[in-house]
């Protein structure tokens, strides 16, 4: 069967990023990206916070990131793949324990620390109801994530061919009927970094110009690591009759899908009629 996600009001792309460690320079960075509306994750490290005049306080972090994801980065920011089992729980959960008391929310998203892990800490992560991990692999494709648990990125900040990605991302029209033939799944731009980078280097220019060519493109929806799971997790509960021309969705959010070339939308707890088509 023909089936390609699209993301809300059928647009064909996303975009977010993602920055690490709550170092105070979050703070100009949050403002370039409110100003461009560009939508990311911040990965808290608990242990890090007030360690230093380079780190932000605990009660810096409600109204700093409004707007965006709060996510998990480790309290210590230790490397999962180098620890025992026990002290992969103990670094996750007491660095859950504090942001969701904090922010008063379920916090699920996670960064690994380093970047490292296993097999094994995946099915920790998972088996403490973390929803997603970001590693910091490239996937320079644009691919959307197949495994949560492992969920790569495009690129860095720091990355020689940040904009000559960008710029290939924004010339992509995955949902252009003259290309119905080519590989015309949804795509995501997914950036990471830490902005004390920007300071230590002097170069906040980089991410000034990326948001500002990133930003206001109607082909694209601007969202957070958690938002964007929690869209493709409910496209993919979707439940199809066995000859394809039904589909149901269970789920509490509106999915905008194409089946067999032809848009639909598919309401929580509805069933549409598909026009099955021989191809
Ligand atoms: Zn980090």
């Amino acid at each position: 069967m023909h089936r390609i996600l699209r993301f809300p009001n059928f647009k064909c792309k996303a975009l977010t990023i993602s920055y690490d460690d709550g170092a105070i320079f979050d703070k100009r960075l949050v403002e370039i990206m409110n100003k461009h509306n560009i939508k990311g994750s911040f990965n808290i490290p608990t242990g890090f916070l007030s360690l230093s005049e380079r780190y932000l306080n605990l009660s810096d972090l409600v109204d700093l990131y409004k707007g965006h994801e709060i996510a998990l980065h480790g309290h210590m920011h230790l490397s999962l793949g180098k620890i025992s089992n026990i002290e992969i729980v103990k670094d996750v959960l007491e660095n859950r324990r504090i942001l969701e008391k904090e922010f008063n929310q379920i916090i699920t998203g996670f960064a690994y620390a380093n970047g490292s892990y296993t097999q094994n800490a995946k099915e920790i992560l998972k088996s403490i109801d973390i929803r997603y991990a970001r590693t910091v692999n490239r996937d320079p494709a644009f691919n959307l994530p197949t495994d949560f648990l492992e969920w790569n990125v495009t690129c860095a900040h720091r990355d020689a061919n940040l904009f000559e990605l960008l710029d290939k991302f924004l010339d992509l029209k995955p949902n252009s009927p003259e290309k119905w033939k080519l590989n015309r799944n949804s795509k995501l731009f997914y950036l990471y970094g830490h902005s004390y980078e920007f300071e230590d280097n002097n170069n906040w220019e980089i991410i000034e110009k990326f948001c500002a060519k990133a930003s206001n493109n109607e082909d694209v929806w601007y969202a957070t690591s958690s938002e964007i799971c929690s869209y493709i997790n409910a496209y993919n509960s979707l439940v199809y009759s066995l000859d394809n021309s039904l589909v149901y969705n269970p789920t509490a959010t509106t999915i905008y899908a194409e089946f067999y070339r032809k848009n639909y939308v598919i309401k929580p707890n509805e069933t549409v009629k598909i026009e099955v088509l021989p191809y």
